[in-house]
């Protein structure tokens, strides 16, 4: 049964105060989204990953989302206009859609099953957690003193908990109850879920168990617990299913000087005047880096994936190559953690390139610049490198295994 998942990520989030949408804020080192993302990708059920973000993501994703296997839609002016942008992406193929909030970076995978299952039982399914504290009930528009807040409020009375549960994602749908849903709200009804334009298209909604865990963050407060969270429980993208898996990869490479060559280290051209031999663009930094991913996922080397022998690598950018191996290493179900290298050339002095060099990986790899780190020594006029007959480059890489 083929499952898309549509991550509802439109929003501008200002009520956080930060300069960024709140879904790119950091949490535990990587952007909030990117936790949802991960969790529905590394989840096997799942067909489809579909982001809606606001249009000018289209042109220029953020990095998280520059990754196989997601499709990006620009979002509407409402939560519900974005997610029906998203449904209109959705593969004919796709008998269950589930729309899921990127607020709530803490989704698991079991949650995203139970939900599925229901969806495919009844028709439409809400992750919802019942109420443990006692609700009051508080009519909006009981009067409130000039210059007060909710706190002034008075109770009209006490509802019985057991029957209040408040709503979470995922929301599971088959796709013709979604359709009808969707196709509400393009007529003019106001639904603050998707479950809630299904209700009023009189399907039956069934309830699955949500968690505490699952939280939806929309204040300073919430993005301070979710912190809290991460820190405290080793909380990782893909559910709660102990340590992560991780491996590390080296690389190394060095190429002679040679006359009449331009020089490029990281895919950056850095002035002087002799460049680096080899078959390609002799771009050593890019070698190395391509060698400790390929190598923290097993997967060879360099040499293998792009030999000398084939014509199609001749004169090849090795940030090309780069891509390519990167998306080697994400196709076997790997994130790229953090890149480290370290170039050793006596001469140009390297400095002034490293964070352009940075970049310049980072963009290759899909990572954010601060994934990746660039240092150049000399070698103390000791060793070939050291002579300044040729440059070496050593790497290490971290890969995280998004679904062990
Ligand atoms: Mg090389």
């Amino acid at each position: 049964m083929h499952v898309t998942a549509i991550i509802a990520a439109g929003g501008r989030g200002r009520r956080l105060g930060a300069a960024m949408p709140k879904q790119l804020l950091d949490l535990g080192g990587r952007p909030m989204l990117q936790w949802s993302v991960d969790a529905f990708l590394a989840c096997e059920r799942i067909g489809d990953v579909i982001v809606v973000g606001p249009p000018e993501w289209v042109d220029a994703p953020p990095a998280c989302l520059r990754r196989p296997g997601i499709h990006l839609v620009a979002g509407g002016d409402r939560r519900q206009d974005s997610v029906a942008n998203g449904f209109d992406a959705v593969p004919v193929a796709s008998e269950i859609v589930l729309v899921h909030d990127a607020a709530r970076p803490f989704v698991d995978a079991e949650t995203i099953a139970r939900a599925i299952d229901a969806a495919v039982e009844s028709g439409a399914a809400v992750v919802a957690l019942q109420a443990r504290d006692t609700v009051k009930w508080s009519p909006a528009d009981d009067p409130v003193p000039a210059g007060g807040t909710a706190a002034h409020r008075l109770v009209e009375r006490t509802m019985a908990r057991d029957s209040v549960f408040l709503a979470q994602t995922p929301q599971a749908f088959r796709r013709e109850v979604l359709a009808e849903a969707v196709a509400l709200g393009r007529a003019g009804v106001e639904g603050t879920d998707e479950a809630a334009l299904a209700e009023q298209a009189g399907r039956r909604v069934r309830i699955v168990a949500g968690s505490a865990r699952n939280m939806k963050v929309t204040t300073a407060e919430d993005l301070a617990m979710a912190e809290a969270l991460v820190h405290g429980r080793n909380l990782r993208p893909a559910g709660d299913r102990g340590l992560p898996v991780i491996r590390v990869g080296s690389g190394y490479d060095l190429h002679r000087f040679v006359e009449g060559r331009p020089l490029i280290l990281g895919g950056v051209t850095v002035p002087f005047d002799r460049g680096l031999a080899g078959h390609s663009d002799a771009d050593a930094l890019c070698h190395a880096v391509t060698d400790a991913i390929l190598g923290a996922a097993a997967q060879g080397d360099i040499g293998q994936h792009f030999p000398d022998s084939d014509d199609r690598w001749r004169g090849a950018s090795s940030i090309d190559l780069l891509r390519q191996a990167a998306a080697v290493v994400a196709g076997l179900g790997y994130r790229l953690v953090n890149v480290d290298a370290t170039i050793i050339a006596e001469r140009p002095k390297l400095g002034p390139f490293r964070t352009a060099m940075a970049a310049g990986l980072a963009a290759a790899l899909g990572v954010e610049l601060s994934a990746v780190s660039v240092k150049a020594k000399t070698n103390e006029g000791v060793d070939a490198a050291g002579r300044g007959e040729a440059i070496a480059v050593h790497a290490v890489a971290l890969l995280e295994q998004l679904n062990p």
